[in-house]
């Protein structure tokens, strides 16, 4: 059976940080990661709040810190990892590849796109509907698409595609956003975008793919329909720690529960990133925790 130092579940910025950490203080990490690497980030087209780096696109970044990492030795395993046993000071941990054993773990699953849950969305991915601008985006050039949500993930990705598509609707639950100011002032200043507030989606119009969606106004009750190709859902995250439950508390949503000192209920094993209980989820404090959790391995 493989042993390391320290097992990592998942190659986001908090698990590759962590990866960078430890390894910098001389321990075997093997980083778990059931995707590909780099987490959330990857579908950012540009990140532009990342300390000491005033431009970068998702993609660059989580590349970069996935180099950074296996450079400095770091194995990283594409298997989905399914059980840890405690078993005192030594961790048991299960993949779909294998058995592996470890001394402490950190987990940094993060979080994965939240669906709408609306009839025949699974239907049309990919026939329209998509959860990640920067990877489908191109197929929407010169077509009108609509974004759905108001946090950084959709103003950002509404940025992106008003770029290249004839026009962009952002729908938005409510009239006040939760994302950056900075980022609804950059989109009030393209002409082909238009808001469409205190809206919800309430219908996926479209047979074989796409041709609009209906959406209802929250405060006067009417329900209009938008002609789009594309509705990219941008509408939050949800985290996937059920699986880890023996060896972590999860609160009502399955976040981890943790504080800044990234100790779970059991010694030994450790939580990073968007995966626990925080307020604020961002690069840097992903990053922040993955520190902070290496060090303690
Ligand atoms: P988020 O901040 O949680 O925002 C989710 C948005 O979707 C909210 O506006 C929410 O509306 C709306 N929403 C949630 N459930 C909905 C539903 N069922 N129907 C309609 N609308 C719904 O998620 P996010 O934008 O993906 O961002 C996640 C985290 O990553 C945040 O901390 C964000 O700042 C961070 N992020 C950072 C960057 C960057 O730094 N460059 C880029 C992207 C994301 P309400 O506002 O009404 O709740």
């Amino acid at each position: 059976m493989e042993k390391y130092d320290v097992i990592i579940v998942g190659a986001g910025t908090a698990g590759l940080t962590a990866a960078i950490y430890a390894l910098r203080a001389g321990k075997t990490v093997a980083v778990f990661e059931k995707n590909t690497y780099g987490g959330q980030i990857v579908n950012t087209p540009d990140i532009e709040n990342y300390p000491g780096l005033k431009h970068v696109s998702g993609f660059e970044f989580a590349t970069a810190l996935y180099e950074q990492a296996t450079e400095l030795g770091a194995k990283v395993l594409f298997e989905e990892v399914t059980r840890i046993e405690d078993n005192g000071d030594i961790k048991a941990v299960t993949t779909s590849g294998g058995s592996y054993e470890a001394t402490s773990v950190i987990l940094a699953t993060g979080a994965k796109n939240r669906p709408l849950g609306i009839d025949r969305e699974e239907e049309l991915i990919g026939k329209g509907i998509s959860y990640c601008a920067t990877c489908d985006g191109m197929f929407f050039r010169n077509k009108v698409v609509a974004v759905n949500g108001g946090g950084n993930t959709a103003l950002e990705d509404a940025t992106f595609l008003a770029n290249f598509c004839s026009k962009v609707y952002v729908i938005h639950r409510r009239d006040e956003f939760r994302g950056d100011v900075s980022e609804v002032n950059k989109l009030k200043e393209k002409d082909n975008v238009e808001f469409v507030l205190n809206c919800t989606v309430t219908e996926l119009i479209g047979d074989e793919k796409l041709s609009g969606v209906k959406v209802l106004d929250k405060i006067t009750g009417e329900e209009k329909t938008l002609e789009v190709e594309g509705l990219f859902i941008a509408i939050g995250q949800m985290p996937e720690n059920s699986l880890f439950a023996n060896v972590v508390n999860l609160d009502d949503k399955g976040y981890i529960i943790a504080d800044e000192s990234c100790t779970t209920k059991t010694a030994g094993v450790y939580v990073a990133g968007d995966c626990r209980t925080k307020t604020l989820r961002q690069l840097t404090t992903a990053a922040s925790d993955g520190a902070i959790a290496a060090s303690l391995c």
